[in-house]
């Protein structure tokens, strides 16, 4: 269920990585290291926005740089980098 936190009407979070407000239309959940991140963490340009948009994937700006946080558990869950 790993859409299950768009049952809830709020639409704004906070970003796992600055703690501001997320706007899930604008930031979302980056499909490798799973967190919620806001614009500018998880796009930080407009071009990596429409990429995203065009079904290039959303990965945040971390795992694109090859340096994707390290989670507490993570290495039990099978992700890789
Ligand atoms: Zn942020
Ligand atoms: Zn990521």
């Amino acid at each position: 269920m790993k859409f299950e936190f768009f049952r809830s009407s709020q639409i704004t979070t906070d970003c796992d990585r600055c703690g501001g407000p997320a706007d899930m239309l604008k930031g979302g959940v980056c499909t490798r290291c799973r967190r919620i991140l806001c614009y500018q963490h998880l796009h930080g340009s407009w071009v990596r926005r429409l990429l995203a948009d065009l079904g290039a994937g959303t990965v945040c700006a971390d795992c694109r740089a090859g340096r994707p946080p390290v989670a507490a558990g993570s290495a039990a869950s099978g992700v890789r980098e």
